[in-house]
């Protein structure tokens, strides 16, 4: 008598993607983590060319009822692509051709997996850029930056990345493919391109994406302020901006990071220097010159103890390559880090910044500040050796303090990480339950059954989480 096996999940995976769809124990392993401190297993590991093969996936997670979860790069900091209810990871990283690029209407359609960097480098010879420069952007991919709606050093002035997407096709929860945005200058309807991004993979998998170029400024200036007083570095933050100037970029370093930062890249940076400024200012020689006298004048008012002016281009990217290498310069204090993301208004910078190092001093751990300063985006960087018994717990009660510090000043969770699974527990401290409700609501129009990406964003206790208890094994931190 013959009995016919029934076909898994797997079993119909293979047959769409062959080779293409893994599960041997080192690649659960690896798609298990990105690089927040969390981590998970998934059952399957696909691999798709096209939106089509994408679209194949989403159906049979559908008819298996399993969840699906979009990755680009896994450089998330938040645990997006962290697995949990056994899901299936669809991985971008085959899907990453720069498909047109349009130098007339200055759009150019990539799909999700192309590194944000390499687009840039494509540009280069047309005299463009893709505005959004995370400092990971050697390697994350465009698709992760979209579900994410990244950041970076250049945000300031140029807006981070919802301002420079102007189309997605997504493949949606229910398989169905459709594009959200248009190329248009004013695409008509609700902007559903704009509920996308940022959605951390909740509504669906990004397959092309439509980028705004970026022309390349005819001049730049990069300035080096350095203080002997943290607090005259972040009050010069504000004067910077009050005094009429959006820097390109105004980033800020204190010296635990400075002296980390100049041992690894040897970047010039003043190793005495209590903190420093790192500015950049770009656009029209005659309005550049300007600024450039502008800072100086903050920056003697401010207690500077001198503004280094970078002579040429070596010394401009040696400058940035410090700022750049900042987050593998931490492995020469300590061998892990917890990096934070709060945003706080500008003119609470210097309050925030003395509750983290009291957080730290409590707690006994290294802090070490490197951030956004001119649009209040806080990154502290909790240094310590996961080697330490009890660490963690050490780790993660500061990390507590700093985000109530933040909240407790007006801030915000994320100023470009994204909730993830990290940051969804503390989303009471920012929304009503009704808004957190309102919010599912939304999150359901687009994923009825709660197979993408669940138990993200939204705490425990949203229907999302609720309907996925089912999947979670047990143990899996929920
Ligand atoms: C050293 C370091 C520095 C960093 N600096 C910055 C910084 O300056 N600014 C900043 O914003 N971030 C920064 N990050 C965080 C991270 O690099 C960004 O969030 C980045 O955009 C994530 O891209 P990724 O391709 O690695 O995405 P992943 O980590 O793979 O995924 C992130 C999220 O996006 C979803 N996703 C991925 N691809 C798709 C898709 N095609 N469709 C739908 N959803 C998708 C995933 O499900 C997940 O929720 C940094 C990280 C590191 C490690």
């Amino acid at each position: 008598m013959s009995s016919k096996r029934k076909k898994t999940i797997f079993d119909e995976l293979k047959a769409l993607l062959g080779s293409r769809v893994r599960a041997d124990d080192m690649e659960l392993q690896l798609y298990g983590k990105d690089s927040s401190v969390l981590s998970g297993v998934p059952s399957t590991v696909c691999f798709p060319l096209d939106a089509e093969e994408v679209q194949g996936i989403v159906n049979i997670c559908n008819r298996f009822q399993r969840p699906f979860i979009a990755r680009g790069s896994g450089t998330g900091l938040a645990g997006g692509a962290v697995p949990v209810g056994n899901p299936v990871i669809i991985s971008t990283a085959k899907m990453n051709k720069i498909l047109d690029i349009d130098l007339e209407d200055r759009i150019a359609w990539v799909e999700p997996g192309v590194l944000n960097l390499d687009l840039s480098k494509a540009l280069k010879e047309f005299g463009f850029h893709f505005a959004p420069d995370p400092s990971s952007q050697q390697v994350c991919s465009i698709g992760g930056n979209v579900a994410n709606n990244s950041g970076g050093p250049h945000c300031l002035a140029y807006g981070v990345t919802t301002s420079h997407v102007l189309a997605a096709e997504v493949v949606l929860p229910n398989a169905e493919i459709v594009t959200l945005g248009g190329i248009d200058p004013e695409p008509t309807g609700y902007d559903l391109r704009g509920l996308f991004i940022g959605s951390e993979g909740t509504m669906g998998i990004a397959t092309k994406i439509a980028v705004r170029l970026t022309p390349n400024p005819p001049d730049v200036r990069t300035l080096l302020l350095d203080f002997a007083d943290v607090s005259d570095g972040a009050l010069a933050v504000s004067a910077i901006i009050n005094a009429g100037i959006i820097p390109a970029a105004l980033e800020m370093m204190d010296h635990n990071a400075i002296g980390m930062i100049e041992a690894f890249v040897h970047a010039g940076y003043p190793v005495e220097a209590a903190a420093v400024l790192l500015v950049e200012l770009d656009g029209l020689s005659g309005a550049v010159e300007a600024a450039v006298e502008t800072i100086k004048d903050v920056a003697k008012i401010h207690n500077a103890g001198s503004v280094r002016i970078a002579k040429d281009e070596t010394e401009r990217a040696l400058l940035w390559k410090g700022r750049k290498n900042a987050f593998g310069a931490v492995a020469r204090i300590k061998p892990d880090y917890y990096l934070h993301d709060t945003v706080v208004p500008r003119s609470k910078l210097v309050e925030v910044l003395n509750q983290v190092y009291q957080a730290a001093d409590k707690y006994d751990l290294i802090a070490i500040n490197v951030f956004h300063a001119g649009d209040g985006n806080l990154h502290p960087i909790l240094a310590y050796d996961a080697r330490e018994p009890g660490i963690l717990e050490r780790v993660h009660s500061a990390g507590d303090a700093i985000i109530k510090a933040s909240m407790d000043a007006g801030g915000v969770l994320s100023g470009e990480h994204g909730i993830g699974l990290e940051k969804r527990d503390f989303m009471h401290l920012l929304f009503s339950a009704h808004d957190m409700f309102t919010q599912d609501l939304i999150r359901e129009a687009f994923d009825p059954q709660g197979l993408a990406n669940p138990l993200k964003i939204l705490p425990s206790g949203s229907r999302c989480s609720d309907s996925f208890k089912q999947h979670v094994p047990e143990g899996v931190w929920v």
